[in-house]
């Protein structure tokens, strides 16, 4: 009969993990190296009690801790895994912090070198064979005495600090927890991520056509801006859309907008540089405006105002230090689009402030209700602007990689921000051709994605399901979003007593499966919204929403 401790799950994990030397990152670091995956929360969630592990996660952790399975599944039997325990007196054993360090460091390879631990790890513990004279001597570069039997720890390798700030919770905390419920065989329902092609849209046939003939021909690296071809396409494009002071040199193409934000937010941005974006916004532009050392500034966008920006808001923030204004039209995650009065104020703004206008208007094909879509570019001649869009949604190729950005209006003004972008642009040679080969394709004649966004499509039809089925749900209310595939609810927080809104996500996906991202993924203040991408078929919209509405009729957070 296995000895009882009394204590809880979280007790023993908790000791393991500090007999151990270990933290929580150290713990999913080893498991990564193991190719399994834990994700930040749901390791947090176990440490502190909320969730009990499933069956195949305890074995792993009590393997990545050197512990017996059953003593940290129940407290049953003795702790040490085939290594002897060390007791304190104070209670059953707790695992050997030898041999649980060395479990995981042998799993990682990452084991921070302080000496306490170094003294713990046994050497055939060290994570390179260090400890053997041939690899010694192998390892050995230069004169001096060799060591002989002493083992060197190997420093942990942190990720960058330029990291600690950067958020990017779309595919975050609350998806690497889906992904651990799906590892267990869960159907889970996502409605995180605008990726059509998962929920069927289907590229335009021409366009597939068009790339497997081309592709004999893609072979090369292109001009670092790219084709001549699909540069001429966009130019034109440029040119529909009334932006002024375009030229051939002035476009670029990337392997999706991402990678164009990036460049532009390296070529523009030195510490303490400071650049306006939307609250909420598409988290990627915060993330690499901080990635690039500048510091993200938010404007509010107005739910009251059909979430317009608030200007007043927006204008107040300027500083000596704002570099630039960014704006999301059609707007993610709100579905908005702003209206000419709107953008002409913002211009105003800019004008008055001397600043630089970025447009991420990816979605700028995909409005609803005979809504016209004006480049903010094409209103600021005098200005400089870049104007950012590509296929990954217009077109449903999201993972063909191909988006551009389009410089315009005022480019004296912006001759060495030019300087920093063509460096950047040539560093990284060019970007996908096989996917620049079908721009011209993409950009010209029918456009098949018309027909989602017109009454009786599936973009019109199921934004009209979702607005409808939100607003019925007490407590929730929503606006209606006029372009994009997404929709950006608030909670009644006092009647769902909601203070946490990751804590709100996970609790949904565990009880209902679905996956959401919280508001905050979105540079969102308060804990009080989240978004639902609606691109799945309506019946399993249906579905989904039903299962929301049956959440929200008992939820309540504590
Ligand atoms: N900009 C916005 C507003 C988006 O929503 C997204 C993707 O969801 C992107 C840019 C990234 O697009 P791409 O696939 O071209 O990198």
């Amino acid at each position: 009969m296995g000895e009882s401790t009394g204590s809880t799950f979280a007790e023993r994990l908790n000791r393991s993990l500090d007999a151990a030397g270990l933290k929580q990152a150290d713990l999913i670091r080893a498991a990564g190296a193991r190719g399994q995956k834990l994700g930040k929360s749901q390791v947090s969630q176990y440490v502190s009690g909320k969730t009990l592990p499933r069956p195949r996660v305890m074995r792993l952790l009590a393997e990545l801790l050197n512990v017996d399975e059953r003593w940290l599944a129940a407290g049953e039997g003795p702790a040490a895994s085939g290594a002897p325990t060390a007791t304190d007196g104070s209670g059953p054993a707790a695992p050997s912090s030898a041999a649980a360090t060395a479990s995981a460091a042998s799993a990682f390879a990452a084991a921070p070198p302080t000496p306490a631990r170094a003294a713990a790890r046994p050497e055939t513990a060290a994570p390179f064979p260090s400890s053997t004279a041939a690899s010694e001597s192998a390892l050995q570069s230069g004169p001096g005495p060799r060591s002989t039997q002493r083992s060197t720890p190997m420093r942990e390798f942190k990720k960058s600090t330029k990291l600690d700030n950067v958020l990017y919770d779309v595919r975050g905390p609350v998806a690497d927890e889906a992904a651990r419920m799906e590892d267990e065989g869960l159907r889970i329902l996502k409605l995180n991520i605008g990726n059509p092609a998962p929920f069927g849209f289907r590229t335009p046939d021409e366009v597939v056509t068009d790339m497997r003939q081309q592709l004999p021909d893609c072979e090369g690296y292109s001009d670092s801006k790219g084709l001549f071809s699909a540069r001429k396409a966009i130019m034109q494009y440029a040119q529909l859309k009334h932006i002024p002071n375009v030229s051939m040199d002035g476009i670029y193409t990337g392997n999706g907008v991402s990678e164009l934000i990036q460049l532009c937010m390296n070529a523009l941005l030195d510490t303490g540089d400071e650049i306006l974006i939307p609250s909420p916004d598409y988290p990627l532009w915060t993330a690499c405006a901080t990635l690039a050392g500048g510091t993200p500034v938010h404007y509010v966008c107005d739910e009251e105002a059909e979430w317009n920006p608030d200007l007043a808001d927006l204008e107040s923030k300027i500083t000596t230090n704002t570099k630039a204004i960014v704006i999301i039209n059609p707007n993610n995650p709100t579905g908005a689009v702003y209206p000419r009065e709107v953008l002409e104020q913002i211009v105003e703004i800019a004008r008055r402030h001397g600043l630089m206008i970025f447009s991420d208007e990816i979605y700028d094909r995909l409005c609803m209700d005979g809504v016209e879509h004006i480049s903010i570019a094409s209103l600021a001649p005098d200005l400089p602007c870049v104007t950012f869009s590509g296929l990954s949604k217009s077109h449903m190729i999201a993972g063909y990689r191909i988006g551009w950005m389009i410089l315009s209006g005022n480019k004296r003004c912006m001759r060495d921000f030019i300087y920093g972008i063509n460096m950047l642009s040539n560093m990284r040679l060019c970007s996908n051709v096989p996917a620049q080969s079908v721009v011209q394709t993409a950009l010209g004649g029918y456009q098949s994605v018309e027909r989602y966004v017109e009454p009786g499509g599936r973009i019109y039809e199921q934004r009209e399901y979702v607005y409808k089925a939100l607003n019925e749900i007490p407590g929730i209310s929503a606006v209606k979003p006029k372009a994009a595939f997404y929709i950006f609810p608030k909670m009644d927080v006092e009647r769902f007593n909601i203070t946490d809104d990751e804590q709100f996500a996970l609790d949904l996906l565990h009880e209902k499966r679905i996956l959401i991202t919280r508001g905050g993924g979105f540079n969102w203040g308060k804990p009080d919204h989240f978004r639902i991408v609606y691109l799945p078929r309506m019946e399993v919209l249906h579905e989904a929403l039903t299962d929301l509405a049956d959440f929200f009729a008992h939820y309540r957070q504590g």
